[in-house]
């Protein structure tokens, strides 16, 4: 599943090739693709409006739309002239398996493509996603993101953020007698870490999954954020993982898989000690794990 390092490596790759392009128009071949505003009508809004660029919050992809402002309509010509361009959002959430290539037109298309937009000199994005958790919202010059998306005004901060700060991680964990592990993906608490990272940031602050969180010292909390940090920054600057059929949107897979410490090594020994990695279910999620290391 695409987490916070792999959406920011397709969000600089859209960044590469995308701004200033025009729509022109496209294909949806997955209704349900589309979770506002009506099916029918996605095409149609997205037709003629310009991307202006790509932003990303926790794990969602914000594309950054402009009409030229004669475009806008029920408004009166006085208004018109005098109107900044209207900006509105495509927004896109990968899910599980959802990709969004940068291809030529010519290019046969991929079993599970779901969505199709076109854009000068044959060039196309394509929304290819296997499993179809994939969403995609387009919210109009008039609206609030978190209106039509409930779930992005509540994200927690970025962790990059300054607002990610001990203090914060401090006050909401002592306040929690949940699991630790469980607290790392609730995007409420900070946005864009999943169980990959969740497991791996732990492991490096030796903290066991099950821990409770009003039970951290404040020592573990603070390599815990740092922990955080490391790791995702370390997974961007390589485009990503390997653990899933991730791919850029050139369609190019990441390379973090080689330098995992515990995701996905259950049984295998631990790079720092050598015991052998475990595993359990926690929340309905996998959770991978030192026993020696991790206390
Ligand atoms: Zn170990």
């Amino acid at each position: 599943m695409p987490e916070l390092p792999e959406v920011e490596t397709v969000r600089r790759g859209l960044n590469r090739v995308t701004p200033g392009a025009k729509i022109l128009g496209g294909d949806l071949l997955l209704d349900r693709t589309i979770a506002h505003p009506a099916p029918g009508e996605f095409i149609a809004a997205l037709t003629g409006l310009t991307l202006v660029t790509w932003q990303r919050r926790g794990k969602y992809l914000l594309a950054e739309l402009q009409s030229p402002a004669t475009a806008a309509s029920g408004l009166g010509k006085a208004q018109l002239t005098q109107a900044p361009p209207s900006t509105s959002y495509w927004v896109v959430h990968l899910r599980m398996t959802g990709q969004l290539l940068w291809v030529d037109q010519a290019e046969p298309l991929a079993k599970h493509t779901r969505v199709r937009l076109f854009f000068p000199e044959n060039r196309e994005l394509r929304f290819v996603d296997t499993r179809t958790f994939g969403q995609m919202w387009w919210v109009p010059p008039d609206r609030n993101l978190a209106d039509i998306i409930p779930t992005l005004g509540k994200l927690g901060p970025e962790p990059f953020s300054e607002a990610f700060s001990e203090d914060y991680l401090a006050d909401r964990l002592q306040a929690s007698r949940r699991p630790i592990k469980t607290a790392l993906l609730d995007q409420t608490l900070v946005a864009g870490v999943g169980n990959i990272y969740a497991d791996e940031a732990l492991f490096l602050s030796r903290i066991r999954p099950t821990t409770r969180c009003d039970r951290l010292s404040l020592p573990q909390i603070t390599a815990l954020r740092q922990a955080v940090i490391d790791v995702l920054e370390k997974s961007i600057g390589v485009g990503g993982t390997t653990f899933s059929d991730f791919r850029d949107v050139q369609g190019l897979n990441g390379n973090y898989g080689g330098q995992a410490w515990v995701y996905g090594r259950e049984g295998e020994p631990c790079l720092v000690c050598g015991t052998a990695l475990d595993r359990m279910r926690l929340a309905g999620r996998s959770s991978h794990f030192c026993p020696t290391c991790q206390t």
